[in-house]
């Protein structure tokens, strides 16, 4: 495929869409970048989606977080629910009516259905999918449901989902621009969930709807999301439609080759925003993974990647998110700068008065001088401070208990969307009693994994200024260091 090929006439149209779920992830600026250069090249539009159809997990403030952190980055887009556009709203939160008609369309077509089967069925459903190793566990006993008990359930207000029909035989194909054809086999492939019994459509649905609505020409997305392509296949067929052209970006890797976590690296954008990472260093880190320029250089800017992107040449092999490449890459960035430059990125950093207005009331009644400023706070600026396990074990308390309870309040910190001193304080108490552990312990030993020392100004406030990224990555190396 060439790269504008299935829409030759009309402009180029990507976008992302993540679903503002958690922190801002290091993957949804690899697909944003690859995205915006795409759209650059071929003078389109980059457009961002908010996918929050997921009402449980979605939340305002993992929203604001993916926006700061992709224009830091200098990821912007053309449209947006910050910014409008043409085709909005561009919150799927938004759009529920859309959804709903067009699987009402579906449904009355006869190539979607609504199912009434209870939790139960469905367990039962499963139970005997694996015992019969069958490859799909929904048995489809409402596909066929006559449409008068359909109505009759209807008018009992029975609660139910609305599901397609997929096609129960044959194969379904698409083009992937990295990898070429690819092909499932329907008889793989459950009959798809479109609306939840909530009223809310699944992804599916709604990224199908959404990418035509808003005239998406190329879909470039996470290569997790190539199972689903086949059902998004029939989706448009079902609707009579175009589909897109596909492109599905390698996942990022940790050294180990599994699928990055943060297990194993600092996933957050912030973190690295924290750490004192250029955004142009990120964005020539990113652009490397899967991708490299005809000279293979290792150093380039954003313009280099637009001219020479052509999705065909990114490999599928797993790129390796190497944190010493991304520093010795930001080392060469940082090297480029004048001392003036550099001066000015450091006040951008954390040593601008944005920053240092938050850490100043913090340590102000504590310092005679002002150089006890400096003395007092480096934990607030840099995660590379000296830590032995020693030091994290309470007295009366064996290592081993003490690794267990470092592991619950990795944990804990993990599921926070708050940040604040409140929510910190009543998460970490919840700690004492969940791990036993005395508040004076418990606190101490966090104490010391956030800044590597027993006296520091307030606990919680601190680790609100430090910031989530940092602290959850310090709790984690502590968590290690315990480790028997
Ligand atoms: N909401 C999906 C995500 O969070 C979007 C996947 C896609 O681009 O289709 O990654």
């Amino acid at each position: 495929m060439t790269d504008a090929s299935t829409n030759p006439t009309g402009p180029v149209r990507v976008r992302i869409a993540p679903s503002p779920t958690g922190d801002p992830h290091v993957g949804t600026a690899y697909v944003a970048l690859f995205n915006l250069a795409f759209a650059r090249k071929h003078g389109g539009q980059f457009i961002l989606r908010i996918e929050d159809t997921d009402q449980t997990r979605s939340t305002g403030e993992s929203e604001a977080a993916i926006f700061e952190s992709l224009r830091w980055l200098g990821l912007g887009w053309d449209e947006g629910p910050d910014v409008g556009g043409p085709v909005g709203p561009y919150r799927q939160s938004e759009r529920t009516a859309i959804y709903r008609e067009h699987a009402e369309r579906l449904i009355a077509q006869g190539q979607a259905y609504r199912c009434f089967a209870t939790a139960e069925e469905l367990d039962q459903m499963r139970a005997t999918a694996r015992e019969q190793r069958l490859a799909t566990s929904y048995d489809r006993r409402y596909r066929d449901l006559p449409p008068a008990e359909v109505e009759r359930r209807l008018a009992e207000g029975q609660p139910h989902v609305v599901r397609m029909k997929m096609p129960l035989d044959g194969q379904t194909r698409f083009q992937d621009a990295l990898r070429g054809e690819i092909s499932i086999d329907n008889r793989e492939v459950d009959d798809q969930i479109l609306m939840k019994s909530d009223g809310f459509p699944t992804y599916h649905l709604a990224n199908v709807v959404d990418d035509h609505l808003m005239g998406i020409t190329h879909v470039i997305r996470a290569e997790e999301w190539i199972p689903s392509t086949p059902k998004h296949v029939q989706l448009y067929r079902a609707f009579g439609w175009e589909p897109p052209a596909f492109a599905h970006l390698p996942l990022l890797r940790n050294a180990d080759k599994s699928k990055i976590s943060k297990r194993k690296n600092p996933v957050s954008l912030e973190y690295y925003q924290r750490a004192g990472i250029l955004p142009e260093a990120m964005l020539n880190f990113l652009a490397r993974m899967g991708f490299s320029l005809a000279d293979e250089r290792e150093k380039f800017a954003l313009d280099d990647l637009v001219a020479e992107l052509d999705l065909s040449r990114i490999t599928t092999g797993g790129p390796v998110f190497d944190l010493a490449k991304l520093d010795w890459l930001n080392g060469l960035y940082l090297r480029e700068l004048t001392p003036q430059q550099l001066v000015e990125r450091l006040q951008g950093w954390l040593l601008g008065s944005d920053f240092l207005g938050r850490v100043a009331p913090l340590v102000q009644e504590r310092i005679q001088r002002l150089e006890h400023f400096v003395t007092s706070t480096p934990f607030f600026f840099s995660d590379e401070f000296p830590l032995e396990a020693e030091a994290l074990v309470p007295k009366k308390r064996e290592r081993k208990e003490a690794y267990a309870a470092m592991k619950s309040v990795v944990e804990a910190v993990d599921g926070m969307r708050a940040f604040d001193t409140a929510t910190l304080e009543q998460v970490l108490r919840a700690q004492c009693e969940a791990t036993g552990f005395s508040a004076r312990d418990l606190f101490m030993m966090v104490r010391v994994a956030i800044t590597g020392r027993t006296a520091t100004p307030p606990l919680f406030e601190s680790m609100e200024v430090i910031g989530k990224a940092r602290c959850q990555t310090r709790l984690r190396r502590a968590a290690e260091l315990l480790r028997p």
